[in-house]
């Protein structure tokens, strides 16, 4: 208790609004970790209101080398808010207003904290549309999207987090306040700087205010959910819809083990029979998009799928998506160990990478699910493991140094969507030439000459 560590923070405390900095077992407890497996309890929590208290706290850790990691909603898939070196996890959940939405110019503009979904719900009463859904939109923040570059089914038509982020308000790491970009959806004034902060993992700078671009909501949807004897009929069938000359919002993709496990999660029995399940969605006027599915339908036909269903409208569509979102939780209800990769290939390298998920399979006598953005290339490729079976971990570290480098050499990357964090630390050279690495580093020390951001990780 007595450690300059320990006297550091009670002089912090004393300069905070009373119940910013807490360290409570419960409290610290509840900030060691995320969605995945690391977890380390940090020495203090904090939990300012305002971008002053985060000034205010930066200001001082900065002083006094106290490594500080940001922390949005914790539903993070990568161990990327895991503060790695304890010091402070500097929450900002507290900071969850929005702060304006509006219409005329298209932007939002709003704290952190935010949670995803509540900002899709307050827009869209609007007749607006915020697009990136990650499936935990339910409960991840905006904060949290902006620093892993968030994506979701939707990247396919409208791209992801980076692409609506029109300006931030940063906090460096010795506490300067920096407003980048703005609320105009096309500027070119200066390096493009806030895109620099997108996807920073929480290295670069705490992000307290994001201004957000909206679009106009698209009146109509409409799914068809294919399912197929054969994943290399599904994956086809996706071909065919692009050369069909169609740009869907969403084009999803899931193999037999998801399927499954959705079907004993939900109770659906829309899986039942098929090996693979495509779900393609439509969106914009009523009546384009019913002549449009007509079409998209007639494709797919021909290409002899098991079962089509073609629904209709944002409620009908919304109970298909509810299905979709429970595949990750599905996954983990087996009862095996998910490692959850969500590796990313070009568009036509897709087969080729359900391919090399069986190949794991057959290789290193695990399992594997796969589902995940085919429209993106961005599948999720699970390692499921039975931690009972002697020598699981080391086999899937295996698996998984294969899976990556396999990714690599169909021209992919090792993240789409989740980011580094702690996960693919251990893959960070192989992904990165040394030159790219050195230029991250330079980077990071103009910005943060002390490294008290979010220090262990991948710079
Ligand atoms: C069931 C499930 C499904 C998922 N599906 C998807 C998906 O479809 N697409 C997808 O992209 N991701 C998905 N994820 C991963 C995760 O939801 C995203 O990475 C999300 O962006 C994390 O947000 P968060 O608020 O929980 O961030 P956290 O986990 O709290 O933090 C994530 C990273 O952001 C940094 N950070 C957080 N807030 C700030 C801030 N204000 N300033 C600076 N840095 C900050 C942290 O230091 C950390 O490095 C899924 C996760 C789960 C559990």
């Amino acid at each position: 208790m007595n450690s300059p560590l320990a006297r550091s923070l009670q002089q912090l405390k004393r300069r905070l609004p009373t119940g910013v900095l807490r360290q409570d077992s419960g409290t610290l407890d509840a900030h060691a970790g995320d969605k995945w497996f690391a977890a380390r309890t940090p020495d203090a929590v904090a939990l300012p209101r305002t971008t002053k208290e985060v000034v205010a706290i930066l200001q001082f850790a900065h002083r006094h080398a106290i490594p500080v990691t940001a922390r949005g909603a914790g539903h993070g898939y990568v161990g990327g808010c895991v503060p790695q070196r304890g010091g402070i996890a500097l929450s900002l959940a507290r900071m969850n207003r929005i702060l304006e939405i509006n219409p005329r110019d298209f932007v939002a503009v709003v704290e952190p904290g935010v949670i995803t979904a509540t900002l899709q719900a307050k827009v869209e009463r609007l007749g607006l549309f915020y697009p990136p859904d990650p499936a935990s939109r339910a409960d991840c923040s905006i904060g949290g999207n902006i620093a892993t570059n968030a994506g979701g089914p939707r990247s396919v038509k409208y791209g992801v987090t980076r692409d609506y982020v029109l300006g931030i308000e940063v906090v460096l790491a010795d506490g300067t306040v920096a407003r980048l970009g703005g609320r105009v959806h096309k500027n070119k004034t200066g390096f493009d700087l806030h895109r620099l902060f997108v996807g920073s993992e929480g290295l670069l700078g705490v992000v307290t205010e994001a201004t957000l671009k909206l679009l106009p909501l698209p009146p109509h949807r409409a799914i068809a959910a294919v399912g197929f004897d054969t994943m290399k009929a599904a994956c086809a069938s996706v071909r065919a819809v692009f050369d069909g000359g169609f740009l869907p919002c969403a084009v999803e993709l899931a193999d037999e083990f998801t399927l499954n496990a959705a079907r004993d999660r939900t109770g659906t029995r829309r899986f039942d029979g098929c090996r693979a399940y495509l779900i393609v969605e439509l969106d914009g006027q009523r009546a384009s998009v019913r002549a449009e599915m007509r079409e998209l339908r007639a494709i797919l036909a021909r290409r002899r799928p098991r079962t089509v269903q073609v629904v209709d409208g944002a409620v009908a569509c919304e109970q298909i998506w509810k299905v979709r979102r429970e595949f990750s939780y599905a996954l983990r209800d087996t009862g095996l160990t998910k490692l959850n990769e969500d590796v990313v290939v070009p568009r036509g390298a897709v087969e080729k990478l359900f391919a090399l998920g069986a190949r794991l399979h057959r290789r290193h006598a695990i399992r594997v699910a796969c589902f995940g953005h085919a429209g993106d290339g961005n599948i999720h490729v699970n390692l499921m493991l039975d931690e009972s079976q002697p020598g699981v971990r080391r086999r899937a570290h295996a698996a998984l140094d294969e899976l990556f480098r396999g990714v690599l050499a169909l021209g992919g990357a090792i993240t789409g969507e989740h980011g580094i964090g702690l996960a693919k630390k251990p893959w960070w050279n192989l992904a990165v030439p040394a030159p790219v690495r050195r230029a991250h580093a330079r980077i990071k020390r103009a910005l943060d000459p002390r490294g008290i951001l979010n220090p262990g990780k991948f710079v």
